[in-house]
């Protein structure tokens, strides 16, 4: 980082007056030299460090700006929301036609309840399947994100033993794993949390296989227990319907944020009829949490994905780098390991433990215009373009070029 550039500024005075400068998943430290810390503006699929370098964006916030930052429709329509009333002592009526849009999208979805954060919503996931089954134990795969509370936190500091005591871990895309986890709940089995597919930072995605979205749905419906969906991070890049709609297997419980309104605050938590009595026995709640101006814009980045066919233009767009990415890296005599759908594309190096090539090459592909991510997933948006490949696909070939010529390919 610069001495002089407004990036180092900005960090040294945010060191001041926030316990290291910056926390969570969004610290800058994580990635490689040179990723500012600090953003001034984004437009579409653009955006712009605190000193003015413009990049092509593929990381959309990390996953929310899925129609592109700025969005004209989303934008007016939280507008027209804010000129009436946003945070007021009830929801607008923007809700109802909110709660309307999203149970005839998701099959699965008799009822909707609103949030703020995808933390929230996995919360209320489990507390709704507690409260439906009267058990405690909840499934997890091992090394899935379902966000920051006590109970899912990556990191243990400040956490009890207690915070995890009703969590029973199996391994992802494992039938038999799955299957002991639900023996060792016992009686106490209340439902199993999943994420559609495996994105866990740092090894390559796994798409979910069929075997294990069947044996997840078995499991919970022999015993009455809600299969959850944590659909925060994929849910509305995949499918409209819910990420496991292509294979014919429907939650109970879907988790949803992210993407859901272009960038404005929300969560949702989607479920079937047999338990609405449950979600009406819990409490939940949050100052913000029946915003109008969010579900506004909601309603809007749910109507224009469906109405201009946006998943299938990222899909178009991901399919598009992958393919340059993979002739890039033929050219370049560098072995390249792509996973992911192509909306959520993870690009990993062979022989690469560490992650030395994977950063240097994000380094380069930044320095020439391409915000990329080393370890995790990245979103592509359906403000993308083929000239913003067309331009990324230049940076990578600067970012493969390097990797090649330190490998001494
Ligand atoms: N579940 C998944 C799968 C996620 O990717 C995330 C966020 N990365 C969360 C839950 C938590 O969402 P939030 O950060 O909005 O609380």
């Amino acid at each position: 980082m610069l001495k002089n550039s407004a990036d180092y500024a900005l960090r040294r005075r945010a060191e001041q007056v926030i316990p290291g400068g910056m926390w969570g998943h969004m610290d800058a430290r994580k990635l490689p030299d040179g990723y500012p810390q600090f953003f001034s503006k984004a437009h579409g699929s653009r955006l712009w460090d605190a000193d003015g370098n413009e990049y092509v964006d593929f990381m959309c916030a990390w996953g929310p700006m899925v129609l592109g930052h700025g969005n004209p429709a989303i934008e007016e329509a939280v507008r027209r929301q804010v000129a009436m009333g946003d945070c007021m002592n009830g929801p607008g009526e923007v809700m109802v036609e909110l709660a309307e849009l999203l149970t005839r999208t998701i099959p699965h979805a008799d009822w909707v309840l609103f949030q703020k954060n995808g933390t929230d919503a996995t919360t209320a996931c489990v507390t709704i399947a507690r409260a439906a089954t009267g058990r405690s134990k909840i499934l997890v795969a091992k090394g899935s994100y379902h966000g920051a509370a006590p109970w899912c936190t990556p990191v243990m500091n400040g956490v009890t033993e207690q915070d995890r005591a009703n969590l029973v871990y199996f391994e992802y895309n494992d039938c038999e794993s799955l299957r002991q986890a639900r023996d060792r709940a016992g009686k106490d089995f209340a439902g199993i949390l999943v994420t559609p597919i495996r994105h866990d930072m740092g090894r390559e995605v796994e798409l979910a296989n069929p075997e294990f979205v069947r044996c997840a749905r078995e499991l919970c419906d022999t015993d009455q227990a809600p299969l959850i969906i944590d659909d925060v991070r994929a849910g509305f890049r995949l499918h409209l319907g819910g990420s496991w709609e292509p294979y014919g297997v429907r939650p109970d419980l879907s988790a949803w944020s992210k993407a859901i309104a272009n960038g404005r605050a929300l969560a949702a938590v989607t479920g079937r009829e047999w338990l609405r009595e449950a979600v009406r026995s819990i409490f939940v709640t949050g100052s913000f949490w029946y915003g109008a101006a969010s579900m506004a814009a909601a309603v809007a980045t749910i109507r224009t994905l469906r109405d201009t066919d946006g998943i299938g233009r990222m899909k178009t767009m991901g399919e598009r780098l992958r393919s340059g990415l993979d002739a890039l890296a033929r050219k370049h005599g560098v072995a390249l390991r792509q996973t992911g759908p192509a909306q959520m594309p993870l690009v990993l190096f062979e022989d690469d433990p560490d992650f030395e090539k994977g950063n240097l090459f994000c380094a380069i592909a930044l320095r020439n215009g391409a915000y990329f991510h080393p370890r995790h997933n990245m979103f592509l948006s359906a403000a993308h373009s083929e000239d913003d490949i067309d331009h990324a696909l230049e940076a990578a070939d600067a970012g493969l070029r390097a990797v090649a010529e330190a490998a001494g390919v």
